[in-house]
């Protein structure tokens, strides 16, 4: 298949630069598209055949559910059989934004769009690009992340078109994307609301509309673990891993220094490729001639954004190991932990 690729400018654009892509929607095809989080792998949400094709795209298992794009209100109420007053709430305050929402689904909504699971995932993406194609094409968006299942999720449309290239029908390329790790999936199904996996909206900015929230334990996990049949199955699956061997070193930051120097040594002498993935603060320190900044640690969001990025560019310089330090578990860096000892497969050191 030849994969169209087509560059649009988030900040401005004309309905009829989104013309080829609704259509292709609209017939059950495929459409990668920018978001505020990262790219989306986007087929017609109501269309089992597109959730199929999502799927074998990917290379996903097809019990790992997706989540469903909307721009209206209107929307979420012909895919949700039930939204409580605490959902209501949530939706008024950070939607359109990074807060995917897990809700008792309607009957017309397929088993292969929810992974066989009664409950939908429903999300409003604030970014133009994304809430115009879903007008336009009139199209509910059942999108997972426009990456091959296990790579680093995409932020660039580069990273699209190095996975999905001649997968799917079309690639728009709106640039960077703003925030670069997925949303924050609440369930909202039960009494309890409970965090399946931490975003850019944290338990404590959730809490301050809702009140209590809990933290699925599997979230919290720190080793890896086999027999995960948690709600949100994603979870169980490898994700965002570079080819190389990540390690992430915790303790402070002389110990960790000391510690990934050590092991950069033990690595020369065996003719082996180590990279460290360092800050702003640290990156003096380190021995290694491959040595990486992913940002400063004042600014965490930049950290966040440009973590897929630096975790593909380890394939392309064929780094064999990777040391990355740890980031303290406070507003974004819970999820960037979240998604860091995923990618590593839970490998660390603490110092
Ligand atoms: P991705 O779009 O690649 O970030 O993956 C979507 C993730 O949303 C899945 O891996 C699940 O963890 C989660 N998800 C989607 N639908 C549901 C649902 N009905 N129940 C629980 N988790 C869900
Ligand atoms: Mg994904």
């Amino acid at each position: 298949m030849k994969t169209i690729i087509q560059k649009v400018n988030p900040e401005y654009f004309e309905d009829s630069e989104l013309e080829a892509a609704s259509r292709i929607l609209q017939t059950g095809g495929l459409v990668a598209f920018p978001t505020e989080t990262v790219y989306g792998l986007g087929g017609n949400a109501l269309l089992p055949r597109a959730a199929q094709r999502i799927y074998a795209a990917k290379g996903r298992p097809s019990d790992n559910p997706l989540i469903v794009h909307i721009a209206e209100m209107d929307h979420l109420f012909d895919l949700a059989e039930e939204v409580s007053d605490k959902a209501l709430a949530l939706a008024e305050t950070f939607w359109p934004g990074p807060l995917t929402m897990i809700f008792p689904k309607k009957e017309s909504v397929p088993a292969s769009t929810t992974g066989g699971l009664r409950t939908v995932a429903v999300r409003m993406p604030n970014h133009p690009i994304a809430a115009a194609l879903i007008r336009q094409s009139g199209v509910y968006i059942a999108a997972p992340s426009a990456n091959l299942s296990g790579r680093p999720s995409p932020t660039k449309a580069e990273h699209v078109i190095e996975d999905l290239e001649g997968r799917i029908e079309l690639i728009l390329d709106g640039g960077r994307t703003g925030i670069g790790i997925e949303s924050t999936i609440v369930d909202m199904s039960g009494d309890m609301p409970v965090i399946l996996r931490p975003g850019f909206y944290t338990k404590i900015m959730l809490e301050g509309v809702i009140g209590r929230v809990s933290v699925d334990p599997a979230v919290l996990l720190t080793e890896p673990k086999e027999d995960i049949t948690a709600k949100a199955p994603g979870m169980k699956y490898r994700h965002y891993a570079p080819k190389g061997q990540l390690t992430v070193v915790e303790g402070d930051m002389e110990r960790v220094v000391a510690k990934i120097n050590a092991l950069t040594e033990e690595h020369q002498s065996r003719q082996e490729k180590a990279v460290v993935i360092a800050t702003e603060e640290s990156r003096q320190f380190y021995i290694s001639e491959h040595v990486y900044s992913i940002g400063s640690r004042k600014t965490e969001g930049s950290i966040a954004a440009g973590l897929y990025d630096i975790l593909r560019l380890m394939d392309h310089i064929g780094a064999e190991f990777i040391y990355i330090e740890s980031f303290s578990e406070d507003t974004l860096g819970s999820a960037i932990m979240n998604r860091l000892l995923k990618a590593a497969g839970y490998h660390r050191i603490q110092v």
